[in-house]
């Protein structure tokens, strides 16, 4: 059996390496690092594909979030709402600008930011709600989206882990997770769904003018060169990554395809288990399966874990502390137990290795571990 991993990115390579070795060789001969035709030309390419009129790349997903909220305009003092279950990036960028976070929890099953939650948390301080598709599975934006008209707030996307989920509405329409609000943010992180050699990220939106305050903002605020009218940064997507990007691209919907049927076998060993929960569908968005999180109800997660690790299957926890219980991050208007959902699930999310290439012999012998950790 070919060793099992997190996340196998040297098979998915060896598929795919001529194209990719390619499109290297391309950028390393026209020596066009920085600001490359590729890097514009995986931009459309990547528009055609979600759907959003503009794509903006950038460095990492966690600029793109940051030059989101700096689009926007939010000001010192403003709230900015996001789940406390979630990787730091959120929280991390609206800190770093000065603005306030204000953490909400999450529903048991999808793992997702709670829409009555966020409810309750609106202030006349609250300028935008930062929902995060956790996992692959779009939080529910449609509701959220009402809230946002009728208080008058923005919304932007963290679809870092969510690039080719859709979600569809209660009218029928479909759209591609990141391209609803606002602002949507993603990231090329290796591991991601559609990851680069490196680090790289992206912002969508549908809006011209945002559009082009983004493109402004990752460019140092540049309008004519040399000339800066706002305060930006400086976060730009490599050409070789772009052209790495743009070669994977075209494989993305077979990807998502190879994690859906891993999902589908776990699924239908696991379901039978009453130690253990599989990941809850959500009624109006596909899973994309950036993660396949169990929770783990009847053993102890992490002995769960430990015994997983010695028989040589890798599991993780995403996430062991949720926001508000970070160290940085301690706040006076947040304790222990206030976010119930989200305490309960650090204590027992368990992630099992999903990505292109398990094959059957690794899915079987996986779940048979699982079963056999979750049972002693
Ligand atoms: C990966 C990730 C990010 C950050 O992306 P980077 O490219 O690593 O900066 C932000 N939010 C979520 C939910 C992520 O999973």
């Amino acid at each position: 059996m070919t060793p099992i991993q997190m996340v196998d990115l040297q098979r998915q390579y060896r598929k795919i390496k001529p194209e990719i070795d390619e499109a290297i060789q391309t950028v390393i001969n026209s020596a066009a690092f920085v600001k490359g035709a590729q890097v514009e030309q995986f931009a459309r390419h990547l528009e055609s594909y979600t759907g959003a009129k503009h794509v903006i790349p950038v460095a990492n997903g966690t600029e793109a979030l940051q030059i989101a909220l700096m689009a926007l305009g939010l000001k010192p003092g403003d709230e900015v709402i996001t789940p406390t279950f979630t990787f730091i990036a959120t929280a991390e960028v609206v800190a770093l600008l000065g603005l306030t976070p204000v953490v909400v929890d999450v529903e048991w099953g999808t793992m997702n930011m709670s829409v009555e939650a966020v409810r309750k948390a609106i202030t006349p301080k609250t300028k935008a709600i930062v929902p995060v598709h956790l996992f692959g599975q779009c939080a529910d934006i449609e509701p959220l989206l009402s809230l946002a008209r009728e208080h008058n707030l923005y919304i932007v996307e963290d679809t870092a882990q969510a690039i080719g989920a859709k979600y569809t509405f209660s009218d029928g329409r479909t759209a591609q997770a990141g391209t609803i609000g606002e602002i949507g943010c993603t990231s090329f992180f290796p591991s991601k769904n559609l990851g680069c050699y490196g680090d790289g990220g992206a912002l969508f939106t549908n809006d011209d003018e945002l559009a082009q305050r983004i493109r402004i903002i990752a460019n140092h605020g540049m309008t004519i060169r040399y000339h800066h009218d706002m305060i930006g940064v400086n976060s730009r997507l490599d050409t070789i990554q772009a052209a790495i990007l743009d070669t994977k691209l075209p494989h993305l919907d077979e990807y998502i395809a190879a994690r859906q049927r891993a999902a589908e076998y776990y699924d239908k060993v696991f379901a039978g288990c009453d130690k253990i929960l599989i990941p809850e569908r959500s009624r109006n968005s596909t899973h994309v399966f950036h993660q396949y999180t169990l929770r783990i109800t009847g053993a102890n997660r992490d002995a769960v874990r430990e015994a997983l690790t010695k028989a040589g299957v890798p599991a993780m926890v995403y996430y062991p502390i949720p926001l508000h219980m970070q160290k940085a991050y301690q706040d006076a208007r947040y304790k222990q137990g206030d976010f119930p959902v989200a305490e309960r699930l650090a204590a027992c999310v368990l992630s099992l290795p999903m990505h292109t290439e398990l094959d059957d012999e690794q899915l079987s012998y996986i779940t048979e571990q699982v079963l056999n950790a979750v049972k002693s």
